[in-house]
């Protein structure tokens, strides 16, 4: 980011605009919006019709730029240069900057002090666009995703929060009950109601809320565990995007992509508490205690865990602590590293022709294979998935071997599976131990056993 968003506020003084055009005919609608009187100075003597359509803007017909007159440039708080002549609206920059006024020239960012971005203007919430200029077109597509994302009525709820903002202060004491309560109500059925046009009966719930509050509900906070997918952030759910724009403190480990932890809230608290294999940063009784500690503060906080929480992911005691502890809390399913490596690389985990079914194994066998059921594992026409498996995967395909499966099987290992970094190693039973070792693969990996991983090559898509 080079160049700073601000939002300024009309207090009496004018907009200049150079240029009679359909530039500066937009322009000036634009500008028109945000209630700064307008001056419009043309060249051309038939361009005052054009703005009569627009109240508060003034034409000022000049015969020439040299005869413009420093008094133009009194009480303007900036100008803007959109003549579509680029010599003339050089010039009429150098002025006005010499007259002390920054200038936007819409046609040429290095000529400009200041842009002007797109807005998606809902009320008191807007949202201002601008890719320095430099792509016009993806600030349009940005523009209009974000138009798509925004409920038409979002200025109504906006209405109704101002309205009854003195009221829930009076009501709840601190930062936290405040923005806890709102979020409820700005997020939940008060929201809806609005959106669907229903504002009667969105104010009525939400006097209703603010009638039920007892003090002793809006002391605690809340606790979200969150899938945050494999590595790509693309594949995170609205819901986790949510979540963990709103959280107001993170705990969160290695697996984790740092493209999904630059998404969290910069104000929000972000504790580390990586777990690698053999070398706990944090024990996980302690993570228990600590998220349940933080709720009760008062705190919405995030747990965010790679893939999905309940596979492999110790979220079931995460949240059987908090439970005990009586703190509320949410869950939202992430896509599971099998799931995530096995679109990105091409290999379908079920097929007709290949497996009716599939497995999820820990490779992580804590002292030796014999944890691991081997006869179930070598059935007929199906997938297996392991987890965790990389150091233990000689002892998995030795023990695979023994059983009886076929030295010849294919083996997919997949490492760093979504992530733009994603290598694919296809081998066999027989060969895969060595063909790791040489490939010096980079953690995180994911190992899918089975005739599925036939279709790589032809139905692998990302390389
Ligand atoms: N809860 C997670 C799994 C945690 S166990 C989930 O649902 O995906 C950690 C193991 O997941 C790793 O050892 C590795 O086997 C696998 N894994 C996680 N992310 C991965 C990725 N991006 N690529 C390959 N394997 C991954």
């Amino acid at each position: 980011m080079n160049w700073l968003p601000l939002y300024f506020k009309p207090q009496g003084q004018s907009v200049l605009v150079f240029g009679s055009g359909d530039v500066a005919t937009r322009k000036v609608r634009f500008l028109q919006r945000t209630g700064f009187p307008i001056t419009v100075i043309s060249i051309d003597e038939t361009a005052k019709d054009r703005f009569t359509e627009f109240e508060s803007v003034d034409v000022i017909h000049s015969t020439g730029l040299d005869s413009l007159s420093s008094q133009l440039f009194e009480n303007v708080i900036f100008a803007v240069a959109a003549s579509e002549d680029h010599s003339a609206d050089v010039f009429f920059a150098q002025q006005a900057r010499q007259a002390g006024i920054p200038v936007h020239v819409a046609h040429s960012i290095d000529d400009s002090d200041f842009l002007l971005p797109a807005v998606i203007d809902r009320g008191p919430i807007s949202v201002a666009v601008s890719s320095a200029g430099q792509h016009p077109t993806l600030t349009r597509l940005v523009r209009n995703r974000i138009e798509s994302v925004l409920p038409a009525r979002l200025e109504a709820l906006a209405e109704l929060a101002l309205r009854y903002k003195d009221k829930v202060r009076e009501k709840l004491s601190t930062i936290n009950a405040r923005r806890a309560f709102w979020e409820r109500q700005l997020e939940g059925r008060v929201a809806d109601l609005v959106y669907s046009g229903r504002d009667e009966d969105a104010e009525r719930l939400l006097l209703e809320s603010l009638d039920s509050i007892t003090s002793s509900t809006h002391g605690v906070g809340e606790v979200y565990l969150v899938g945050a997918g494999p590595g790509d952030p693309d594949l995170l759910s609205f819901k986790a995007l949510r979540l963990i724009r709103q959280a107001d403190v993170v705990l969160f480990d290695r697996l984790v992509s740092p493209q999904i932890l630059n998404l969290v809230r910069q104000d929000a608290d972000m504790i580390d508490v990586g777990k690698r294999r053999s070398h706990h940063t944090m024990q996980q009784e302690s993570i228990n205690e600590l998220l349940a500690k933080l709720a009760k503060q008062g705190k919405r906080v995030l747990r965010l865990k790679g893939g999905d929480p309940f596979i492999f992911g110790r979220g079931g005691e995460e949240i059987e602590t908090l439970s005990e502890h009586g703190v509320p809390f949410q869950v939202v399913p992430g896509i599971t590293a099998a799931a995530g490596c096995a679109s990105y690389s091409g290999i379908p985990l079920t097929h007709r022709d290949h497996a009716q079914s599939v497995r999820f194994v820990t490779g992580h066998l804590k002292n030796n294979s014999s944890e691991l059921d081997w006869p179930s594992l070598v059935a007929e026409q199906q997938t297996l998935v392991f987890y965790m498996g990389l150091v233990a995967l000689p002892q998995i395909a030795e023990g695979l071997v023994n059983q009886g499966m076929s030295q010849d099987m294919p083996v997919a290992v997949i490492s760093r599976g979504t992530l733009p970094d994603q290598r694919v190693l296809i081998s066999s039973l027989s060969r895969v131990a060595a063909d790791v070792t040489a490939a010096e693969l980079k953690a995180p990996t994911i190992i899918i056993i089975g005739t599925v991983v036939n279709l790589h090559e032809k139905l692998g898509w990302q390389s």
